[in-house]
């Protein structure tokens, strides 16, 4: 076979290709030697093979994209060869033929666990309809497992943001918004400040195009002044610099689009009225031993020549950010009148700002602390997670963009809690026995509450007690991730313990009437004593809820419970009727009953119900014990009174109606109607749903067999989504 020619412009291509791959090569700085170079090449190879003659959008090459984004890994997060070949090979098992196992018998279980990851993360983000806070769910879960997962992803949406411009425009809305929503507080929560306001700008750009033009030119134009005052404003410090030999540079970098963005937005002013445009960022070239005692160095020499606003000092040096950042910041008076901020770093704390976690590695050392410590906190919330994805996101979202406020223990050491933490929220950071024993602290040597929320500064000691225990009202204060996972873990074994007891405890009476523990047995056992299923059984019984006296009445043969579970009778009737009435036989309502009588129309009692029949002129009336006008007809006409009860032996259907409350969603009163007809086969007589300010209520009549059957309806329709509350009509 002849081999296929190549034609010009295909051929311009593959020198291209080869070109992006050799600059690869070149800023992958941490992998110098042979085998590492192997590795790329390899990877690089497998890429091009497999995407071979597919293009993207914009109409270039495929390859282009995962080289760039292994660009990116390389030269801007710094990391080494493990992340450059799984960046080269991101989109491979999602998009072509090879599979997980391939990539392990390429490479090793390392780099297949990370493909892996990345591939399970976009088949959830591709998918149209998916969920947002399952996707973040995933990112954070991936992160847990290994954090180059989460670095990549990042760099490969860095690139789409990048060349986004080819996309439709609805997709541009839809991945400017995500990158918003998860990406950038991701990147700030990493330390990765330059990828996180790339990201951001990106992001505005495609969301508000016209404020981003408008921003972008107006620092353009803005940009030759700025550059003039940065000059004059830095030299008499320069000099003084220079006088005392510290090796420095100097940045007058304009702050961010969406940044300046974001102040106008949030102050309401103009660009011209934000004042800090710029920040003077004054980088030393110093060891890392006296890289604290220079910075206040040139912090005193700046503030020689120009005045600090002392409510603007911020000293991250001492006390770094969750995030890692380190950076003294200040804000003074220039001569013109216009107040000016100045941070001061080393080229070290420069490099973990800008690249985070990255830097944080090559600099590795004991100020890691800060983000070891947030790592630690992402891993516990992980571990003890609830199952729900919305209710982790909320939890996690929360701390996410909260600011930070530093409190102190005791004995003088420095805590980093997330803005409006409570008392309680410290006592769990510390240690969860002491947020489980905490009654309340001494801040700043008064006595407080543990919902007391804590302030930037306070010193707080916890007061515990042995006999303390968390209660379900904890939740309303505790707002921290961390705290909030362990009392809602506390209850939840609290609940278990006593299902367990509850569940000893009817095994035991079970054997005293030799019935047996068998599934059945618990499930009739659940009905007979109204509930839906064991588990609320047992743990009705471990809080005393259910007594279990009545068990000496069932029928059992061989073990098994043979008599027809029944509700149990209110004494409350009895002893009422006994006050009014003196008959002793019950009035047996069913179709051979000997009085006509009719169902009030105020209460709609069925059956199940304990229920009264009042003696009429035409007949019999029969109401609900709860019906409020039970109560009065009672009270007037007690003598008219009548003890009724339901014929057990008739499956007849009665009219009921029940309220239901929820948050207004597409296509939810489909879903509560698809439950009651198909689900359970329930004929519905009425419906009727309004909606206001996203909030819905419903009230629908049904026609059902009993008050257990009722029961079953209400229950399906309150596990639905966005239902809060479904509730009989009286
Ligand atoms: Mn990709």
């Amino acid at each position: 076979m002849a081999k296929k020619s190549i034609s010009p412009a295909e051929l311009k291509e593959e020198k291209e290709i080869t070109k992006a791959y050799r600059k690869l090569l070149k800023s992958a700085r941490y992998s110098q030697t042979e085998e590492d170079v192997r590795k790329i090449r390899k990877a690089f190879d497998i890429a091009n093979e497999s995407h071979k003659g597919v293009r993207r959008k914009s109409g270039e090459a495929y390859i282009f994209h995962p080289l760039e984004v292994a660009q990116i890994i390389a030269e801007e997060v710094g990391l080494g060869t493990t992340s450059i070949v799984c960046a080269l090979l991101h989109d491979v098992v999602e998009d072509t033929s090879l599979t997980i196992d391939d990539i392990e018998d390429y490479f090793g279980p390392t780099e297949a666990r990370i493909i892996d990851g990345l591939t399970k993360i976009e088949e959830v983000f591709e998918r149209e309809h998916s969920i947002q806070a399952v996707n973040f769910r995933k990112i954070i879960l991936t992160l847990a497992d290994d954090i180059r997962v989460v670095l990549v992803k990042l760099a490969d949406r860095l690139h789409n943001m990048r060349t986004l411009e080819s996309m439709r425009k609805d997709k541009q809305l839809k991945i400017a918004s995500e990158t918003l929503y998860i990406y950038a507080p991701l990147a700030h929560r990493l330390g990765l400040h330059a990828l996180k306001s790339e990201l951001e700008d990106l992001a505005l750009k495609y969301k508000a195009p016209q404020i981003y033009g408008e921003i972008t030119s107006k620092l353009k134009k803005t940009s030759a002044v700025r550059t003039r005052f940065i000059n004059q404003f830095t030299l008499p410090i320069r000099q003084e610099l220079d006088k005392a030999g510290i090796k420095y540079r100097i940045q007058g970098r304009p702050k961010s689009v969406f940044s300046i963005y974001t102040k106008m937005k949030n102050q309401g002013v103009e660009f011209e009225e934000v004042y800090d445009i710029f920040a003077i960022r004054i980088i030393l070239n110093v060891k890392e031993e006296v890289e604290k005692a220079e910075c206040w160095k040139v912090y005193s020499i700046a503030t020689d020549f120009y005045k600090p606003n002392p409510d603007r000092l911020r000293d991250w040096i001492s006390t770094p950010r969750a995030n890692g950042y380190e950076s003294l910041h200040t804000t003074v008076m220039s001569p013109g009148g216009r107040w000016v901020e100045v941070q001061i770093r080393t080229e070290r704390m420069d490099a973990v700002a800008e690249r985070g976690l990255a830097a944080h590695w090559k600099y590795k050392d004991k100020r890691s602390d800060a983000f070891d410590s947030w790592m630690q906190r992402i891993r516990e919330v992980l571990e003890t997670s609830s199952s729900n994805p919305i209710e982790f996101v909320d939890d996690f979202k929360l701390n996410l963009f909260a600011k930070e406020i530093f409190v102190f223990t005791p004995k003088g050491q420095i805590r980093s809690m997330p803005h409006e933490s409570t008392v309680l929220d410290f006592a769990y950071e510390i240690h969860s026995e002491i947020g489980n024993s905490c009654i309340g602290a001494k801040v700043s040597q008064k006595m407080v509450s543990p919902g007391h929320t804590l302030s930037s500064g306070d010193q707080v000691e916890i007061i515990t007690s042995k006999a303390q225990r968390p209660k379900a009202e904890w939740l309303e204060f505790a707002t921290t991730t961390k705290a909030k996972t362990a009392i809602k873990g506390y209850l939840k074994l609290e609940r278990k313990k006593i299902i367990a007891q509850g569940k000893t405890t009817i095994g035991r009476a079970m054997k005293k009437y030799a019935i047996k523990r068998s599934n059945q047995n618990f499930q009739i056992l659940s009905t007979f004593y109204g509930v839906t299923q064991p588990e609320d059984m047992f743990y009705k019984i471990g809080v005393e809820d259910i007594h279990l006296n009545r068990l000496s009445r069932l029928k059992v043969e061989d073990g098994v419970i043979t008599s027809k579970p029944r509700r149990k009778k209110v004494t409350t009737l009895d002893q009422i009727m006994a006050a009014t009435n003196g008959k002793k036989s019950d009035f047996v309502l069913g179709t051979d009953s000997a009085v006509n009588y009719e169902l009030a129309k105020c209460c709609h009692p069925i059956p199940g119900d304990d229920v009264v029949g009042f003696v009429t002129k035409k007949g019999m009336e029969i109401h609900r014990v709860s019906c409020d006008n039970t109560v009065e007809l009672l009270s007037n006409y007690g003598y008219r009174a009548v003890k009724a009860k339901w014929d057990s032996n008739e499956t007849l259907s009665f009219l009921s109606g029940m309220i239901i409350k929820g948050f207004d969603r597409k296509g939810v009163v489909n879903d509560i109607t698809k439950i009651i007809s198909n689900d359970m086969l329930v004929n519905i007589r009425s419906i009727n749903f309004t909606t206001e300010n996203g909030i819905f209520e419903g009230t629908i009549t049904v026609y059902v067999n009993d008050t257990n059957h009722l029961k079953s309806v209400k229950e399906k329709i309150r596990a639905l989504k966005g239902i809060t509350s479904v509730d009989r009509l009286s």
